[in-house]
């Protein structure tokens, strides 16, 4: 693996998010004197927050999955994830409502969902599940230390005995189709293969390994911190400060001080000077390639993932019998993806992920209260060009109204206040083509084919986020971080 070369004392992790909180726990606990710079006033970065009248709203991601890397990322200080948070899984993971209007309780307990499948699909289909299950715990193991949490040099790198068992597991098959292999009821195959659209794509393009993503919320757990999912970012700066790693916010990163194809100093807006040895820059790739005076050589463009719109809703009310996270069905299926990602429209029929965090912390609302968080895919900015500073606030009512029709009886009038993000609001943030999601997961934007974290052109800067490998999500960003300090140092 190729490592930095020179001195590496003091390092320089430009943004607090997720990715750049973990580069800058795994550096300290190896010694480098780390300062994150970060423009914001707070940690988190996409793990965003909101407070309005007493409603705490997470803006970010809602499905926590993986904590064994959270807990890993406060180790490599001595630290530790039950010391920090607050975690309670979830049971279901999610609950996922069809058009027909059945509805299925997603465990990840092997035998809860085994008797729920039984229950609502059929003793074929459970059998299918529990071999589903088994071929989903095999393709994680396959894949997680060679193909996630590894840093490449080249596409020769996924050369190995692992690639042929992927190959053989019909990994580079489609995802539809692998999933299809082991249950027919078409609902059962939307709740194990939606996951796609987490990597920006559409079940039916997928590739099968990504089914991975099935693994880590069906099988390995989905969780809340008690105090929302801010919870997080702020454990992690807390872990970090406490460990010597030094925090400057409000300080927007416009430079970087070079000699030779070193990096010797992050400027900022207000013209301080950080001096480095080495940097890391977990800002949207385009930035730090602008930073860096580089543009990278891709016989074709980069492809960005679905947007979202997210309606936060606070409800003078509460619908105790609600799951923490509802899964809405529509009718469309294959549709839907066409129209979000092909189509460059709103979906016609949508499919909705509409969380309650208050289902797991009331405190997160006045008491009495519910806070609802509603996610609808839309297509990003270079799909679609839709005006959404005008049409924003009319989509977010058809939203609340279909949420309202299927889910929440009474939701439009309860509604006390709210909280708007479309892909204006994202492109606004910086972020590619108004996406939260960065580059889509397709075959050429995957492992060592994505944006790699080592540019050639510097010796001592390295990247961590979404944008570069091993992609979009929290456990992602969570392991780009540790693969950019392994950069950095070496690894562990
Ligand atoms: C609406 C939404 C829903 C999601 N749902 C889920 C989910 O349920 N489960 C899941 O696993 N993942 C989910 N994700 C994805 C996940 O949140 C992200 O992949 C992850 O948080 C990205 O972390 P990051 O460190 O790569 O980027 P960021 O969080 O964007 O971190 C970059 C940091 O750099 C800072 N920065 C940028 N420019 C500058 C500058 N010039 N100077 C200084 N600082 C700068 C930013 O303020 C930010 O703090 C979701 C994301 C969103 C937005």
């Amino acid at each position: 693996m190729r490592t930095v070369s020179g001195r590496t004392d003091r390092v320089v992790v430009v943004g607090a998010g997720l990715s750049g909180l973990a580069a800058a726990l795994h550096l300290a606990g190896r010694g480098r004197e780390v300062t994150v710079v970060e423009r914001e006033p707070v940690p988190g970065g996409r793990a965003g927050r909101h407070d309005m009248g007493g409603f705490r709203v997470d803006t970010g991601p809602t499905v926590l999955t993986m904590p064994d890397l959270l807990d890993e990322a406060f180790a490599a200080v001595g630290d530790s994830l039950a010391a920090r948070l607050d975690l309670l899984p979830l049971a279901p993971a999610y609950r996922a409502h069809f058009a027909d209007g059945s509805r299925l309780d997603v465990h990840s307990d092997r035998d809860a969902m085994a008797a729920e499948v039984l229950a609502v699909c059929g003793p074929e289909q459970e059998r299918g599940y529990l071999r589903l299950r088994e071929w989903l715990t095999k393709l994680y193991r396959v894949q997680y230390d060679r193909f996630i949490a590894a840093n490449f040099d080249s596409p020769l790198s996924l050369v190995s005995g692992d690639l042929a068992r992927l190959v053989a597991m019909g990994g580079f098959g489609r995802l539809d189709k692998a999933i299809g292999r082991f249950v027919s009821d078409e609902r059962l195959q939307r709740v194990f293969s939606f996951q796609a659209l987490y990597a920006g794509e559409s079940p039916q393009r997928a590739l099968a390994v990504y089914a991975v993503i099935a693994y880590m919320d069906t099988i390995a757990g989905v969780y809340f911190p008690r105090g929302g999912m801010r919870a997080v970012p702020d454990a992690l700066a807390a872990a970090a400060a406490d460990a010597g790693v030094t925090f400057a916010y409000e300080r927007r990163v416009t430079g970087l001080e070079k000699q030779g194809d070193r990096v010797t100093a992050v400027t900022t807006a207000g013209g301080e000077r950080f001096p480095c040895d080495a940097v890391v820059l977990t800002t949207e790739p385009d930035f730090s390639y602008d930073l860096l005076g580089r543009t990278p050589r891709r016989p074709t463009g980069l492809r960005a993932a679905p947007s979202a719109v997210v309606v936060h809703l606070g409800t003078d009310r509460t619908w105790a019998d609600a799951a923490h996270h509802s899964i809405s069905f529509g009718g469309e299926w294959e549709r839907t993806f066409t129209e979000i990602i092909r189509e460059g429209r709103t979906m016609s029929d949508p499919s909705l992920l509409i969380t309650r965090p208050t289902a797991s912390d009331p405190a997160l609302a006045p008491a009495g209260k519910d806070l609802l968080y509603v996610l609808a895919p839309v297509p990003n900015r270079r799909a679609g060009a839709l005006d959404w500073e005008r049409e924003g606030k009319a989509y977010a009512e058809e939203v609340v109204s279909v949420a309202e029709r299927r889910l929440y009886p009474g939701l439009a009038a309860s509604v006390e206040a709210t909280h708007l993000v479309t892909p204006a609001e994202w492109a606004a943030m910086g972020l590619t083509d108004g996406t939260p999601f960065s580059y889509a997961h397709s075959l050429t934007q995957t492992g060592p084919f994505r944006p790699g974290n080592f540019p050639r052109s510097t010796a001592n800067a390295v990247l961590a986020g979404s944008g570069t490998v091993p992609g979009v999500g929290v456990p992602t960003a969570l392991v780009s971080g540790k693969l950019a300090a392994d950069r950095v140092t070496g690894s562990r």
